[in-house]
């Protein structure tokens, strides 16, 4: 924070001064394994970011939402804008998924997972200490006025600012337009995609203005997950928590006989992005980030004390209370995350069938035409209407399954094989052309099978009709 004094005030934002005017959070450095685990994750996340939308898996973008043809892939499925049920299954899978996880660990998301965190932590907030150094020298050199050093580092360090976010903003649009097709539209002439040059650049500086400026205060004004999370989460709810029965006394508050095991160093308050105090309990604004965890555990070490008066924790425990591992919540949560995956996959089991009817196409059952050998053949008219609900073009072809010669049945069409596109329903004519013998009292149910490329996609039966 710009202000060396740490003190929080009870009763307004921790980045808020008597005025109303922000407070720029500078948080300390701090080592610890906590510290070098999100590191890790914060490394194995970007590398994600990045290089996903590179790969290709069935001829596709692994991830591919593009919006203005309303499809939208998935590990080599696409779903179409007439697919709503199944986006929404995966959507409400999203929800449920992040409502069991905060209620079992509460803002874990927040601060291991989140772009905002991660892009924060591990790019824009280095970029600054290379170029303004430590937390103390950045708050020194806000607090200056405006001179030529001042002025250098400043530039320089939004300069690097916007590199990496026009870096960003062209990943993420590679998300929705396609890297191959972003590619090549980024080495030709804005001109010719206005719309796409007008969309990167307000990316651009969405990312510039919130990862390089704004920071905290998104999370504390401005994000509905942050605020639902308060509603989810309960007394069994993983959270950063300080141990008061161990820290309270604090130092410097009682006599030194009365103390507890806080010795009021602050520097679990000089190392939070979010500029709190967490010896004042769970607040909104924390973002579990476990700064305040390494930064407590470095000075309990210091202090030969048992490490973790800050620590992952849940209140209920902090305060000795029993907590049923079949707690209502997460059990809520886990069935209804279960019931949607599996009606998820039901879904999309009946989306990759092919239904098909078969309706006669003339008003009389059966013609019987003159073959040029003399010979007398039946003629059944078929409509097939075809709808197909997968996500691949198909060209379809429609035989018998039994083992007729060509002079007893033959399936004949305009069509054949006749495509068929996902999500629309065709109609193709066949004409079911055998000889009578085959026919048992003027009957005969025969079964077809409906192959693409050499797979078969249906079984029907079809019932031929002729002269008794
Ligand atoms: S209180 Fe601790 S865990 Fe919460 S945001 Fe601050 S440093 Fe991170
Ligand atoms: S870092 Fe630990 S000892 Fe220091 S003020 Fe915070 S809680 Fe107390």
């Amino acid at each position: 924070m710009d202000k060396e004094n740490t003190t929080v005030h009870a009763e307004r934002l921790a980045t808020l001064d008597e005025a109303g005017h922000r407070i720029y959070v500078h948080p300390e450095e701090v080592k610890g394994k906590w510290r070098d685990r999100r590191t890790l994750v914060f490394y194995a996340l970007v590398s994600i970011y990045f290089v996903l939308p590179w790969i290709h898996f069935s001829g596709k973008q692994i991830i591919l939402l593009d919006l203005a043809e309303r499809e939208f892939t998935f590990f080599g499925t696409t779903f179409f804008s007439h697919d709503g049920p199944l986006v929404f299954f995966i959507f409400l899978s999203f929800v449920l998924a992040f409502g069991f996880i905060t209620v079992k660990w509460g803002r874990i998301w927040c601060g291991w997972a989140c772009p905002q965190t991660v892009f924060i932590d591990l790019v824009y907030r280095r970029i600054e200490k290379m170029i303004e150094g430590s937390a103390r020298a950045r708050k020194k050199l806000s607090a200056q006025p405006l001179n030529l050093n001042k002025f250098i580092k400043k530039s320089f360090k939004w300069f690097l600012f916007l590199l990496v976010s026009v870096h960003l903003s062209h990943t993420f649009l590679g998300y929705f337009v396609g890297t191959r097709k972003l590619f090549l539209v980024t080495i030709g002439n804005p001109t010719d995609h206005w719309t796409l040059f007008v969309i990167m650049w307000s990316v651009t500086l969405l990312f510039l203005f919130d990862f390089g400026w704004f920071r905290e205060q998104f999370c504390i004004v401005a994000c509905p997950y942050g605020k639902i999370q308060s509603v989810v989460m309960d007394e069994a709810s993983l959270v950063v928590a300080y141990d008061v029965s161990r820290g309270e006394p604090r130092r410097k508050t009682v006599p030194s006989d009365q103390e507890g095991e806080c010795i009021s160093c602050d520097h679990c308050v000089k190392v939070c992005p979010t500029g709190i105090d967490i010896r004042k309990g769970t607040q909104l604004e924390c973002i579990s980030c476990t700064q305040c965890i390494d930064a407590c555990d470095e000075i309990m070490t210091k202090m030969e004390r048992p490490l973790g008066l800050i620590r992952y924790d849940s209140l209920s425990n902090m305060e000795g209370k029993k907590v049923s591992s079949f707690a209502a919540k997460p059990m809520f949560y886990a069935v209804a995350l279960l019931v949607t995956f599996l009606a998820f996959g039901y879904a999309l089991n009946k989306r990759n069938s092919i239904s098909l009817q078969f309706i006669r196409g003339s008003k009389s059952a059966y013609q019987e035409i003159k073959r040029a050998d003399g010979s007398r053949e039946i003629v059944n008219h078929y409509k097939v209407s075809v709808y197909y609900n997968g996500d691949m073009d198909h060209n379809l072809t429609i035989s018998t399954l039994e083992n007729f010669k060509p002079e007893e049945l033959r399936i004949v069409s305009q069509k054949m094989p006749f495509p068929v596109s996902p999500g629309k329903r065709q109609t193709v004519d066949i004409f079911i052309r055998f000889h009578k013998s085959i026919l048992d009292h003027g009957r005969k149910t025969i079964k077809l099978q409906i192959k693409s490329d050499e797979q078969i996609l249906e079984e029907e039966e079809v019932k031929l009709v002729g002269p008794f």
